[in-house]
C-alpha cells in the first residue's frame, strides 16, 4: 500500500506540475501530448515514467540532448513522498483523503503562484467538491452543511479585510484567488465542534510562514509584492495534519 502511495504521487506530481504551468498560460492539458520543450518532439510512453525516466535518461532528452528542467524530478519525488508520508500518518482514513486533496491542491497553487502569481479556480473548485463529499462521510449532512458555511464566513471575512487593506494602502493588498483560497480553508478546517477557530489560527500562522520569504523579498529583491497563496494553504496543511497539537489554541479565539 506504502508503494501504491509513493507511485501515484509520483505520477499526479507529474500531472500537477503541468496543471501549474500551462493551465495559467491558456495550453492544454488533457489532450495535449507531452513534447520536449525545445525540439518539441512527442515523448514515448517509457519517456514519461516519473522519476524513472529522468533517471534513466540523465536528465537529457534522448531526441535533442538538451537539459530536463531539474523540476520534473523534484516534483515528481516531493509529491511521492507527501503521499507516502500522508498514508504513514493517517492510514487508510477519510482523514487521509481529505489530506491528499488539500496536498494536491497544495503542489498545483504553488507551481502557479510563484510561477505566475496567480491561484487557478479549477483546482480550488475540484477540491472542494472533493472535501465537501469526503466531508460527508466523515459528518453526514448537517455536519457538512456546518463546514460549507464556516467556508463562506472565512471567505467574507478575508474579504472584508481586503476591503480595508485596499483603504489603507491604496492599491490591492490581497489577490482575489488569495480570498477563495479562504473558502475552501474555512471548509477543511471547519468541523461542528470547533467552528471557524481552526480557520483563524491557520490565517494568523500563514503570517508567520510567510514572514521570512517577505522580509527576503523586500530587503533582498526590493520587490513588496509576495505571492501570499502558498503560505496560507500550506499553513492549511500543516494546521489541519496537527490539529490536535493546535487545538491548545483553540481558547484563544473562545469568544467565536
Ligand atoms: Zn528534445
Amino acid at each position: 500500500m506504502a508503494i501504491l502511495l509513493f507511485i501515484i504521487g509520483a505520477i499526479f506530481g507529474s500531472f500537477y506540475l503541468v496543471i501549474g504551468t500551462r493551465l495559467p498560460k491558456g495550453e492544454n492539458v488533457i489532450n495535449d501530448r507531452s513534447r520536449c520543450e525545445y525540439c518539441h518532439k512527442e515523448l514515448k510512453w517509457y519517456e514519461l515514467i516519473p522519476i524513472f525516466s529522468y533517471v534513466i535518461q540523465k536528465g537529457k532528452c534522448n531526441n535533442c540532448g538538451k537539459r530536463i528542467s531539474i523540476e520534473h524530478l523534484i516534483m515528481e519525488i516531493v509529491t511521492a513522498s507527501i503521499f507516502l508520508i500522508g498514508y504513514l500518518y493517517f492510514g487508510l482514513t477519510l482523514k487521509l483523503g481529505i489530506f491528499l486533496v488539500i496536498v494536491s491542491v497544495t503542489l498545483i497553487i504553488f507551481v502557479s503562484d510563484f510561477k505566475y502569481m496567480i491561484i487557478l479556480d479549477s483546482p480550488l473548485v475540484i477540491g472542494s467538491i472533493l472535501i465537501i463529499i469526503i466531508r460527508y462521510f466523515e459528518v453526514g449532512f448537517n455536519g457538512t452543511l456546518y463546514s460549507i458555511f464556516c467556508g463562506i464566513i472565512l471567505f467574507f471575512f478575508m474579504f472584508l479585510i481586503k476591503l480595508l487593506g485596499d483603504k489603507m494602502y491604496h492599491r490591492e493588498s490581497l489577490g482575489g484567488g488569495d480570498i477563495k483560497l479562504c473558502f475552501l480553508i474555512g471548509l477543511t478546517l471547519g468541523y461542528p465542534d470547533i467552528g471557524i477557530r481552526m480557520s483563524l489560527i491557520a490565517l494568523i500562522f500563514s503570517a508567520f510562514l510567510a514572514l521570512p520569504y517577505a522580509v527576503a523579498t523586500i530587503y533582498l529583491i526590493k520587490k513588496n509584492e509576495l505571492p501570499y497563496g502558498p503560505f496560507l494553504i500550506s499553513s492549511m496543511v500543516i494546521v489541519f495534519t496537527f490539529i490536535d497539537k493546535f487545538s491548545n489554541l483553540l481558547g484563544l479565539f473562545d469568544i467565536f
